[in-house]
């Protein structure tokens, strides 16, 4: 007996040893291939010697880079200064030239030092050089997602029980190519004035349903630091708001607009979320984690929702290192958006069967904190709708059948 007590951990231990031997060789194969796809963090001498040579065509000091308003000033919108800083191929010189004629495209200098000098396809230059594709795009809408029919006062957007969007400008620090909002970016950027913003808060005031209110844009952070504390002092004042939420890019594409002026501001008004657009692990830089850490000093809780980008993070282990590289810098993966057929977009429209594949690569095989919700959002205002790999083969009144994260078939009953 005694010989039998003494046997048995060490078979379990035996066990327990081969099934770690093989854990260990299913995540193998990812950890080579991770180790090619850069980051922020292993970019950032190259980004570095960017902003020097950024800086000294400017004629400018790393105080300006550090200023946000030097940083808006200063974007570039000019082909042919892009080409002085970004060495482009003639035809794609063309192109830009050509495409510019009908689709505004801006992009911060501190965005521009993110992007390859030599490889056309680098995820950065993707999502903020125009590209021809954008003009030969007959399959996309509008407006997709029926915006204009779901405001019931200005500057709402409201297609939830519960919760409403205000959208406070059409400004962003840069022009995404893939923006659904496209057809919101004139010419001209603009606020929306503080008597539209009342209107939208006496509609909040007026219906104690709300109890979240996500302020968006455009960018939300592009918005004056005093009109920001002016908005949030006014939803934190009416009691049935329970939480406020940001939308911004500006941890992405400009992080330097996270001041401590503007910390103290945020500060004032828990709880308070914001939800942030990663979507390349190179676009999680040293700049990014020091704004995220100033923003969680404040108080705020960080989310990220990527848009799932054909040529950009299709690739499974790109969007596992994605979310690994936030939750390093306490950004937790919130949702991956399948990206909308919004005109002049189509090239980067990915399959449905992409995100499936993605989230069934991550699920089990990652922390469950780097597994974000795959969201498609239903046309015509239909809301957003999860998608996910089936694991619940069969159901009956009291027994199922479910597919675990490997693979494997297990028959479940309950009582
Ligand atoms: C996305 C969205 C929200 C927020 O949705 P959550 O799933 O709660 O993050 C709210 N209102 C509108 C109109 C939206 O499009």
């Amino acid at each position: 007996m005694s010989v039998q007590l003494q046997d048995r951990p060490v078979a379990f231990r035996q066990y327990a040893l081969r099934r770690a031997e093989k854990l260990k060789q299913m995540v193998t194969p990812y950890l080579k291939q991770a180790s090619t796809i850069p980051t922020g963090f292993s970019s950032s001498d190259t980004f570095e010697s960017h902003r020097a040579m950024i800086l000294n065509y400017f004629g400018a000091t790393l105080d300006d880079w550090e200023n946000w308003h030097w940083q808006m000033t200063h974007r570039i919108s000019d082909p042919h200064v892009l080409d002085t800083l970004l060495p482009l191929a003639a035809t794609q010189r063309q192109e830009i030239l050509r495409v510019g004629k009908t689709f505004r495209w801006a992009i911060s200098p501190y965005y521009l030092s993110l992007m390859d000098d030599s490889d056309p396809f680098d995820p950065i230059r993707l999502q903020g050089l125009p590209s021809q594709a954008e003009l030969f795009d007959d399959f996309g809408e509008e407006d997709p997602m029926g915006e204009e029919y779901t405001s019931p006062a200005p500057s709402i957007t409201r297609r939830y029980p519960d919760r409403l969007i205000i959208n406070v400008t059409n400004m962003c620090a840069m022009y995404c190519r893939h923006c659904q909002r496209r057809r919101n970016i004139g010419e001209t950027d603009t606020h929306s004035p503080r008597v539209q913003l009342s209107q939208a808060l006496n509609y909040i005031r007026a219906n104690p349903e709300i109890r979240d209110v996500l302020v968006t844009g455009g960018d939300a952070l592009l918005l004056s630091d005093q009109t920001l504390d002016w908005l949030l002092g006014e939803l934190h004042a009416i009691p049935h708001v329970e939480i406020k939420r940001l939308g911004t890019r500006v941890p992405v594409t400009l992080p330097m607009r996270i001041t401590d002026e503007l910390c103290t501001i945020l500060a004032k008004y828990p709880p308070l979320y914001i939800n942030t657009q990663f979507n390349h692990p190179k676009e999680v830089t040293k700049d990014a984690k020091k704004a995220a850490d100033k923003l969680i000093a404040a108080g705020v809780i960080l989310g990220n929702q990527a848009v799932l980008l054909k040529g950009i993070n299709t690739q499974p282990q790109v969007m596992k290192k994605l979310n690994q590289e936030l939750l390093k810098i306490r950004v937790r993966p919130y949702y991956i958006f399948h990206a909308k057929n919004v005109k002049g977009t189509r090239h980067f429209v990915p399959r449905i069967q992409d995100g499936i594949e993605i989230i069934e690569q991550l699920r089990g095989h990652t922390s469950g904190l780097a597994v974000p919700t795959y969201i498609i959002n239903a046309p015509k205002g239909g809301g957003k709708t999860p998608i996910s790999p089936q694991y619940l083969v069969s159901l009956d009144e009291n027994k199922a059948v479910l597919r675990t994260w490997e693979g494997k078939y297990i028959q479940y009953e309950t009582p």
